[in-house]
Order: structure tokens, then sequence, then C-alpha cells
């Protein structure tokens, strides 16, 4: 690249920056996509807790919930359950769909 003119060089990084804008319009529409038919799945999904770059748990999701940005796996309310209970100190309800009062784990 770095033989050609700086004119030449301009027109290729144009074209460059048009596929890659063109590219993440459609990543971002396969998202979309793809979140719509999750949402429409019933039961749980969990989505990994990071902070500073480092998984530090597992959010568990009722599927429908508007606060998921990353799913990671689908689950049945028994492996939801189970993930709740069994492994609580990796694993949580989300704040704001609280999977575990409709799992029966929480009362609040
Ligand atoms: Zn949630």
């Amino acid at each position: 690249m770095s033989d050609l003119s700086p004119v030449e060089r301009l027109a290729k990084l144009r074209t460059l920056h048009t596929w890659l804008a063109w590219q993440l319009r459609d990543t971002e529409r396969k998202i979309t996509e793809l979140e719509a038919q999750v949402r429409a799945v019933t039961g749980y999904v969990t989505e990994q807790e990071r902070r500073a770059g480092q998984a530090v748990g597992v959010t568990i999701h009722a599927a429908d919930c508007p606060k998921i940005q990353n799913l990671v796996t689908v689950l049945d309310a028994t492996k939801a359950q189970y993930a709740l209970v069994k492994d609580d100190g990796f694993h949580h309800p989300c704040e704001h769909c609280r999977p575990d009062r409709a799992l029966g784990i929480t009362k609040e």
C-alpha cells in the first residue's frame, strides 16, 4: 500500500471503509434477528458477567428479559433452577426479570 500515491491510498481506504460499514450494519441486523429468535424461546438464558474483562459469574435471565445483551446458553427450567440453587456463588438471578421467583427459589 505504501507504493500507492496518497490519492490512491485514500480511494482504497474509502472503499475499505464502505465495506466495513456494510459489514457492521449486516452484523447488527443478524444480531437483532437472533435476539428476536432468542426472546421467542421460552425458558431461561445465561449471560456471562464480566468486570474489568474478567469472567466473574453468570447471570440467569428469563428468555424474554430485555436486559439480555450477550446470550450464552439457553436453559430449561430444571437446569436454570439447578444452576441457581446448586451453584449460587457463580450463578445469579437477573435483578430485572428475577427468574428465581418464577422458579420458586425466592419468594420475595
Ligand atoms: Zn433478566
